[in-house]
């Protein structure tokens, strides 16, 4: 059975894609089967942070019932598998969240299941964190985006979800990481990924850290967070 996480924050900005992406890329790196869903059903970029760009078929298609999984689902960089969605806002209004659990099923032999949560409190952001088996916390250190992503926090425990732990973003040397999460985000920090230029520079031309600049800061912080989350070194 896969290991599914949702990387969640209701805070939008804060580099759920980004974590999304890097993560599945450098995770398919060590031999696993990992497959990426952009759920981010109102604002899909993940297949484009990963080289996917208008894809025939969509996560969209699937959820409103016109396609199946296996022929939205795209091989990319490094040998990560992606569902990516449609970036036309037409296609929202016929996409039902609940076909989600569908999806899922199909992909239930890969060893890692990652899905992008989208930004804000709804129905459909909800959903991926009782569906998954655990939730990744992502933010940013500044005060706003530590209390959205406890909101998230608190809403997976509400549903009945599990949280792994928080990755940090675009933090510098002097972010007081631990500090910050144990004071508004009551949780664990499992990774703190520094700024980077390289962050922006790979999604720009739609590939992953682990193949764009793989000897990178973020790249390295990236790696950790596996580890972290595998126990593999
Ligand atoms: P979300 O999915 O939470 O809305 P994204 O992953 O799209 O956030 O990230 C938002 C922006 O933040 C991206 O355009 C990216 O350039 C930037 N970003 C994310 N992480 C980093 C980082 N570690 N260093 C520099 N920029 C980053
Ligand atoms: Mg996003």
């Amino acid at each position: 059975m896969a290991r599914v996480f949702a990387v969640a924050s209701a805070k939008g900005g804060v580099g759920k894609t980004t974590t999304t992406a890097n993560l599945g890329a450098i995770l398919a790196e060590t031999g696993a089967d990992v497959v990426v869903i952009d759920g981010d059903i109102g604002m899909a970029n993940l297949g484009a942070a990963l080289g996917i760009e208008s894809p025939p078929t969509t996560l969209h298609d699937v959820l409103s019932g016109t396609a199946k999984t296996s022929e939205a689902t795209y091989e990319g960089p490094g040998g990560v598998y992606v569902v990516p969605g449609d970036t036309a806002l037409s296609s929202y209004a016929s996409a039902e969240p609940e076909n989600l659990p569908s999806v899922l099923r199909t992909h239930s032999q890969a060893d890692y299941v990652l899905i992008d949560v989208g930004a804000g409190v709804s129905h459909e952001t909800s959903l991926p964190l009782s569906l998954a088996d655990e939730v990744l916390l992502v933010s940013t250190p500044e005060r706003d985006a530590l209390r959205d992503t406890e909101k998230t926090r608190q809403l997976t425990e509400q549903l009945g979800g599990t949280v792994a732990g928080a990755v940090m973003t675009r933090t510098d040397a002097s972010t007081p990481v631990s500090e910050l999460a144990t004071g508004t985000l009551a949780a664990t920090v499992l990774a703190s990924i520094p700024e980077d230029e390289a962050v922006r520079d790979s999604l720009a031309v739609g590939e992953p850290l682990s193949t764009y600049a793989p000897n990178s800061p973020a790249a390295a912080a990236y790696r950790e967070l596996v580890a972290e989350l595998t126990g593999i070194e």
